[in-house]
């Protein structure tokens, strides 16, 4: 086979097609059947508001208002290990000109996100899995509405644009809580997915039907070099002329092996979703920014998520945040229904400390590339890496600011 694509997330799946479009052999390996990994768990929002990254300095200023278990940032302190270095970098690439040199590659980036996912959902036949009308921003009070929406005035949304809420639309938000609104915002271009599982089987089933081959198997390590191989944890071992590491989060263990330092995180989030609810048809993603909460209606079930953990992948998850996670909906009054028997879900957002995706080729003469660390944008992101990717491996480099050398 011509490339293997280690990780079947929503980045690695869109990197399979975005190379086999090129008319080479795919071989995809990825170790579960049905996916577990932030790919599916995430709130399905195609966010191209958000063309800064996370590591600035108002993120700083702004973190000890938002530790958990007031806010939704925690930082366990049997995780001190993970956070405390990741975060020390992070106070680094927080400085002005790293900022802003973060800030222009991240937005050219985002600003393709969605003509990327519309020529991939066309691509495989699947337009009905994108929406394109925006999503909510609500406040709960009179000064967060008035402070939020200042902030939001001030900020660089990119491509996407918003208006105040109008009379009608307050009316539809109000139908869905039994609290007062006391302000909202509604973007107008951003997108929802309509189903995360079905997206994935959607993809998974249009690399399949092109010939691509999909090897359901952990990977133990790669070696680099004329001739790479990928060993799989069974013992077998699987040559190929070219590897793509997009292994999410667990990248790292594959990658540093070979030489570079990967100072990534995992930081995790949770969801509850209830299969049955009364979520209006056609309300698009509502956040809570408030509660730092996002709500969307699947055709799955209706998904409420939130919180930024800092921590270890494999840690055990604390359960006080799904509990938190139920208060939040009660006190809301949000459409759910059997709120007490609804699906729990905790997974890792892969990010790096400057919150700029990791894609790019290991070394000038190797043949391994990478494209992971995409941390809150991952979703959003994935069509147009896939297509970053391909073009890579065709000889036209990423970005330099996403090169995993700015660690080492
Ligand atoms: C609560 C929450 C909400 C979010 N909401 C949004 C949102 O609304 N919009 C947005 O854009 N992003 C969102 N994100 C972020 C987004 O989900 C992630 O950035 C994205 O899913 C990363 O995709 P990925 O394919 O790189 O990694 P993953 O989804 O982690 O996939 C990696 C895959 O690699 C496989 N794998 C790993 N190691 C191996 C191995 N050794 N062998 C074989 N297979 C392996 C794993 O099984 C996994 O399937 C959210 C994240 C969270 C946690």
């Amino acid at each position: 086979m011509d490339v293997i694509v280690v990780g079947g997330g929503v980045v690695g799946l869109n990197i399979a097609l975005s190379l086999q479009a090129q008319g080479q052999t795919i071989t995809l390996i990825e170790r579960e059947r049905n996916r577990t990994s932030a790919s599916y768990g995430n709130a399905g929002h195609i966010a191209i508001e958000q063309v800064e990254p996370l590591a600035s300095m108002a993120m700083i200023r702004s973190a000890p208002g938002r530790l958990y278990p007031k806010g939704a940032l925690a930082l366990p302190l049997s995780a001190i290990a993970h956070w405390l270095p990741f975060s020390l970098r992070l106070l680094h690439a927080a400085k002005a000109s790293r900022f802003a040199a973060g800030k222009a590659a991240l937005s050219a980036v985002v600003a393709q996100a969605m003509p990327a996912w519309h020529r991939r959902m066309a691509n495989i036949g699947a337009t009905d899995l994108l929406r394109t009308d925006g999503h909510y921003i609500v406040w709960e009070s009179a000064e967060s509405a008035r402070k939020g929406r200042a902030a939001w005035t001030a900020a660089d949304t990119g491509t996407a644009i918003f208006h105040d809420a109008t009379e009608a639309e307050l009316r539809e938000l109000s139908s869905i809580t039994s609290t007062p609104v006391h302000g909202a915002i509604r973007f107008e271009n951003t997108g929802q997915i309509i189903d995360n599982r079905r997206l994935l089987e959607a993809l998974e089933a249009a690399f399949v039907a092109r010939g691509g081959v999909i090897i359901t198997a952990d990977v133990a390590n790669i070696t680099d070099g004329n001739a790479p191989q990928v060993r799989l944890s069974s013992g077998d071992v699987v040559p190929a002329r070219k590897v793509v590491v997009a292994a999410g989060v667990w990248s790292k263990a594959l990658l540093e092996p070979l030489g570079v330092t990967i100072p990534i995180i995992a930081e995790r989030g949770y969801h509850i979703q209830s299969p049955v609810h009364k979520w209006p048809k056609g309300l698009p993603p509502v956040v809570f920014e408030d509660r730092s909460m996002i709500v969307t209606g699947f055709e799955g079930g209706l998904r409420a998520a939130s919180f930024v953990e800092l921590g270890h992948v494999s840690g055990p998850p604390d359960r006080s945040k799904w509990t938190r996670l139920r208060r939040h909906v009660s006190e809301l009054g949000l459409p759910f229904t059997n709120l007490s028997s609804a699906d729990e879900w905790y997974g890792a957002r892969p990010t790096l400390p400057d919150y700029l995706p990791a894609i790019g080729r290991l070394t000038p003469e190797g043949n391994v590339w990478y494209a992971f660390g995409h941390q809150h944008l991952g979703l959003t992101l994935a069509a147009i890496t896939g297509e970053m990717a391909a073009d890579m491996l065709s000889g036209t480099p990423a970005p330099t600011a996403f090169s995993l050398k700015r660690f080492q």
